[in-house]
C-alpha cells in the first residue's frame, strides 16, 4: 500500500518506491515518486499557504510552532522507532536527534520576531531628516532537500527556521528516509490543519532536481558537495538562491596538556556514533607528539567495547546506505597500501550491512582516508608537534565544516579554535555547537555555504527590507533638480570636516 503523505493531494505519477529497513531489508512503506507536474502542483499549493502563514503574524506562527514542538515531544517514542527502522541507528540516538530538533524549533519560534521583526536603525547625519526601518520579510516558498543520516535534526535546521521566518516549505527527504519525512509533515498538519504550510514530495534525486527547478524562492540543500553542484546548476535556471550544507572531514586536535581520557572518549563517540555517518563526525585526529602513544592506547581501549548491531544494546547500527561500505573499504585499502598501520580493525571490519570500528595510524596525508569524506566508523590518528601543526594539517582540506580542540590551556585552545578554518569548533567536547540553537551552523569550501540555526539561520530564509520615511523637510534638498550650488558647497564643506581629516 502506498503511504499517505499528509499533503491531501492527488498525485498524477503512478511510479512508486519502497523504503527499506537497512538492517533487515524489510519494506517499511511504499511512497509515490513525485513527477514534475506533482512537484509543480505542490509548490502552487504552497504559494497560497505561504500568504496565509505570513499573514498570521509573529504571534500566530509562534503559537503554532510551539504546539508542533510539543506534539513532537509527546510522540517522540513513535518517531524515534521510525528513525531507528529507517536508518538503523539505535533508538536512544534517534531520541537525542529528535530532542535537538525540538530545541531548535523552540528557539526559532521564540526568537523570530526579535531577529527579523521591524526595527529602527540610525539614519546618520546625511539622512537625519528620515526615520530608517529595517525588517526581514518571508521569501515565500522554501524547498528543503534533506539527507538520510539525521532525518529529523538535519532538515529541521532548515524547515524550523524557514517556517519561523514566515515561509511555507516543500520538503523532499532522502529516498532512504521518506517515512520519517512523512511523519514530520503529517504531525505539522495535525497542529496546523488550515493550510498546507509544510508539504512533502517523495522520490529520488530527480524529484529533488524538479523541486530545485520549480521556481521556489530558495532551496535549502543538505547532502554531498557532488549533489550540491547539480542542485546549484538546477537552481541557476531561475536564479533561485540556495543554502548548501554539505559534507565534512572534521579534525580533532589533541594538545599535550589535554585530558586524554576525556579526549579518547569524545573521539570514540565523534568518530563512531551513527556508524560515522555524521557530517560533523571526527574523521581525522592530530595529536601532540608527547601524548600521542598514550592517546592512541586510550582510544583503542575505549573502542574495543564499541559494537555495531540491530539489537537494543548495540552502540551503533548498520550503514544506512548500502553502497557506503564500498567507499569505506576503498579508503581503508588505499591507506593500507600507502603504509598505514591498522590499530583497531581493518578491511575485515566490513561485514555488510555493518562496519566495525577502524582506527588507522601513520596514514599519509595524501591518502583518501585523510582527504575524502569516508562517512563510516573509521578514524585516522597522526602525530604532530603541537596544536599549531594540528591546525595547519586540519586546514589543509577542501572541507571546512566543524572540528574539535582538546587542551586545558584556555588561551591556547581558543587560539587554535579561531585558527581552524571551519564554521564551528568545539573545545573539550565534540559536536556540542549543534546543540546551541543560537549559534550558526555551516561551512565553507566543499562543506557548502550559508548558515542554518541561530539568528543567521533565520535571516537565511528572509529578505531584508529597508525603508526610509521622511520625518521633516531636509536642510539641504540634494535629490532635486532645484538643488542649488550653495547647498552643494555646504554639503562638500561638511563632508571635508567630517570625513576629510588625515588618519595616521
Ligand atoms: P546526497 O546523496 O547528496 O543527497 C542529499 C539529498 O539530495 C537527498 O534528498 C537526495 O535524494 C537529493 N538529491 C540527489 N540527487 C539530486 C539531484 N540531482 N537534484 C536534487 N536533489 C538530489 O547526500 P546523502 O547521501 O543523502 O547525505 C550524506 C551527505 O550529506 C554527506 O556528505 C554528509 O556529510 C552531508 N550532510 C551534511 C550536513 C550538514 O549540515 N552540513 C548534515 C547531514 C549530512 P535521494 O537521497 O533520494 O537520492
Amino acid at each position: 500500500m502506498v503511504a499517505t503523505i499528509g499533503n491531501q493531494q492527488t498525485i498524477r505519477s503512478t511510479e512508486v518506491f519502497d523504503s527499506l529497513n537497512p538492517a533487515t531489508s524489510e519494506v517499511i512503506a511504499t511512497f509515490p515518486v513525485f513527477g514534475e507536474a506533482d512537484v509543480a502542483d505542490t509548490v502552487q499549493r504552497a504559494r497560497q499557504a505561504a500568504s496565509w502563514w505570513a499573514e498570521l503574524g509573529w504571534a500566530g506562527r509562534q503559537q503554532r510552532l510551539l504546539a508542533w514542538k510539543s506534539h513532537i515531544t509527546r510522540y517522540m517514542g513513535r518517531l524515534a522507532e521510525l528513525v531507528h527502522n529507517e536508518t538503523g541507528k539505535p533508538v536512544p540516538d534517534a531520541q537525542l536527534e529528535i530532542l535537538l530538533a525540538i530545541v531548535h524549533i523552540d528557539w526559532a519560534a521564540k526568537h523570530a520576531r526579535r531577529v527579523l521583526g521591524p526595527r529602527r536603525v540610525r539614519s546618520g547625519l546625511v539622512a537625519m531628516n528620515h526615520a530608517a526601518v529595517l525588517e526581514y520579510q518571508p521569501l515565500g516558498v522554501v524547498g528543503v532537500i534533506g539527507p538520510w543520516n539525521y532525518p529529523v535534526f538535519t532538515p529541521m535546521g532548515s524547515i524550523g527556521y524557514a517556517l519561523a521566518a514566515g515561509n511555507a516549505v516543500v520538503f523532499k527527504p532522502s529516498e532512504l528516509t521518506p517515512a520519517v519525512g512523512g511523519w514530520l509533515v503529517s504531525s505539522f498538519a495535525e497542529v496546523v490543519p488550515e493550510q498546507p504550510v509544510l508539504q512533502l514530495v517523495t522520490g529520488a534525486g530527480q524529484t529533488g532536481g524538479q523541486l530545485a527547478r520549480s521556481g521556489v524562492d530558495k532551496i535549502a540543500f543538505t547532502g554531498s558537495a557532488t549533489t550540491a553542484r547539480k542542485v546549484m546548476a538546477a537552481c541557476a535556471e531561475n536564479l533561485t538562491p540556495i543554502v548548501a550544507e554539505c559534507g565534512g572531514k572534521d579534525a580533532m586536535i589533541v594538545g599535550s596538556d589535554a585530558d586524554l581520557d576525556a579526549a579518547a572518549d569524545a573521539c570514540a563517540w565523534g568518530a563512531l556514533s551513527n556508524a560515522g555517518q555524521t557530517c560533523v563526525g571526527i574523521e581525522r585526529v592530530y595529536v601532540a607528539q608527547d601524548v600521542y602513544h598514550t592517546f592512541l592506547e586510550k582510544l583503542a581501549d575505549r573502542v574495543t567495547s564499541v559494537r555495531p548491531g540491530d539489537d537494543r544494546e548495540a552502540d551503533y547500527g548498520p550503514m544506512t546506505m548500502p553502497g557506503q561500505a564500498e567507499i569505506i573499504e576503498s579508503h581503508i585499502a588505499d591507506a593500507l597500501a600507502r603504509g598505514a598501520r591498522p590499530v583497531v580493525g581493518g578491511i575485515a571490519s566490513i561485514r555488510r550491512p555493518y562496519v566495525g570500528p577502524v582506527i588507522l595510524a601513520d596514514v599519509p596525508e595524501e591518502s583518501k582516508a585523510v582527504t575524502d569524506e569516508t562517512f563510516g566508523p573509521t578514524v585516522t590518528v597522526a602525530k604532530v608537534a603541537d596544536l599549531a601543526e594540528g591546525v595547519e594539517l586540519a586546514n589543509a582540506s577542501r572541507y571546512a565544516l566543524g572540528g574539535t580542540v582538546f587542551a586545558k590551556n584556555k588561551k591556547a585552545a581558543m587560539a587554535a579554535a579561531r585558527a581552524l578554518r571551519s564554521g564551528m569548533t568545539a573545545i573539550n567536547s565534540v559536536i556540542s555547537f549543534a546543540s546551541v540553537p543560537s549559534l550558526p551552523f555551516g561551512g565553507s569550501g566543499d562543506s557548502g555555504f550559508g548558515r542554518i540555526h541561530g539568528a543567521d539561520g533565520l535571516r537565511e530564509f528572509a529578505r531584508p527590507k529597508a525603508i526610509t520615511r521622511q520625518r521633516m523637510k531636509p536642510l539641504l534638498n540634494l535629490t532635486s533638480f532645484t538643488r542649488s550650488d550653495k547647498d552643494m558647497n555646504r554639503l562638500l564643506a561638511g563632508a571635508a570636516i567630517l570625513h576629510g581629516r588625515r588618519y595616521r
